[in-house]
């Protein structure tokens, strides 16, 4: 059996205190002979720029492009606020996404049943909740150009923001959501604003020719972005996969991580074309920051962290049971009435993160 190269990256905050505790079941999948991994460490953000006064160095860089898969805890804090633009911890994200080519964003958003009164939602539309968003992260508004502001005179300004994508962009996306949707429920929501907006009208023909070609098994719907921003409060459990732009998906995600009541449970994989062997760069990492506010406290909770590895369990190292594995035990831990200080709501009394950690490998 090789072993799967495994890029460390603590970063900054609780970075290294989360990252600590997905070692400890990265450890014990190997011991217990499930697969076998090679991990290296390297230094982003603010820990970078200490080290080497930039957000990644060249070093690390190479160690992330030769990587079977990144995995990264959270960067900056307040220490870093005043360090040059381009050095800043921030720089050293963008510049893995950049580089890696990691078009597409996936954020589930999981409702585990033990949590589902702190949804901002009643239980009975949260309970059993599983959402995948996939977010297309490297073209669109964000990065069209013309994008600029121009001084027109007598205080006057123009600001311009163009959003571009071609077909290749959409369906490549599109391809990442029809495959993930048939080894879930089969079902595609493709959103835009086509009635407005032309990028919306070529995402929504693009998608449905590939849907026709391709994946014509998949159930398929349409649905605008407003509408489909509305439905996420009133009735979620409608949506299996959803297939949105780089601005649409930055807002979605967001909408859907409140659902499930809480930031530090949440994972998320950015991915990469697939190579003639079907490998991907990849990064995993939780949706959440760095946290500066608990940074060296131990309460962190652990839980994204290790679902961002149960991601990579199931995107790089081709081992779904793996990733069921660590989903059912965040669940157990849960039903157990195990909780960090972040999720502890009524409980009667919460845990640290190494405390969560341990639990983890106990259950698994
Ligand atoms: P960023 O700009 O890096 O996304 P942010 O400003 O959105 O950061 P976070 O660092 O995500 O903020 O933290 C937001 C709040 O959530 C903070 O109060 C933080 O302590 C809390 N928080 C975030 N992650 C966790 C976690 N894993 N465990 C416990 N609390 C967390
Ligand atoms: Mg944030």
């Amino acid at each position: 059996m090789s072993a799967y190269k495994i890029l460390l990256l603590p970063g900054d905050g609780i970075g290294p205190e989360i990252s600590a505790e997905a070692e400890k079941v990265i450890d014990f999948l190997g011991r217990a002979g499930v697969a076998s991994f090679e991990i290296e460490r390297g230094l982003v953000g603010g820990a970078a720029y200490d080290v080497h006064g930039v957000a990644i160095s060249e070093g690390d860089m190479a160690l992330a492009q030769a990587a079977d898969a990144v995995l990264l805890a959270a960067v900056g804090g307040p220490k870093w606020d005043g360090v040059p633009y381009d050095v800043r911890p921030e720089a050293g994200l963008l510049r893995l996404r950049k580089d890696l080519g990691l078009f597409a964003n996936l954020r589930p958003a999981i409702c585990y049943p033990a949590l589902a009164d702190a949804s901002s939602l009643k239980r009975e539309l949260v309970d059993g909740l599983d959402i995948m968003i996939v977010r297309e992260l490297t073209g669109g508004v964000y990065f069209g150009e013309p994008k600029e502001i121009t001084d027109l005179g007598d205080g006057q300004k123009r600001a311009v923001d163009t959003q571009v994508y071609e077909t290749y962009e959409i369906e490549r996306i599109g391809r990442v959501a029809f495959e993930l949707a048939r080894k879930r429920r089969n079902k595609v929501t493709s959103s835009e604003k086509a009635n407005v907006m032309k990028s919306g009208y070529l995402w929504r023909e693009v998608v449905t020719a590939l849907h026709k070609r391709e994946y014509a098994d998949v159930q398929l719907e349409h649905m605008l972005a407003d509408a489909l921003a509305m439905q996420l409060v009133r009735w979620p459990k409608q949506f299996d996969v959803v297939v949105t732009d780089n601005l649409f998906g930055d807002m979605l995600s967001d909408e859907a991580a409140m659902l499930t009541g809480s930031l530090g449970m949440l994972p998320s994989a950015s991915l990469g074309a697939a190579d003639a062997n079907g490998k991907r760069k990849a990064m995993y990492e939780p949706c959440h920051g760095s946290a500066p506010d608990i940074a060296g406290k131990g309460v962190a909770n652990p839980i994204a962290m290790i679902g961002s590895l149960g991601m990579a369990m199931r995107y790089s190292f081709d081992n779904p049971k793996a990733a069921d594995a660590i989903d059912a035990a965040i669940s157990g831990v849960l039903g157990k009435g195990l909780r960090t200080a972040d999720i502890k709501g009524d409980a009667p009394a919460s845990i640290s993160t190494r405390e969560m950690g341990d639990a983890i490998v106990a259950e698994l």
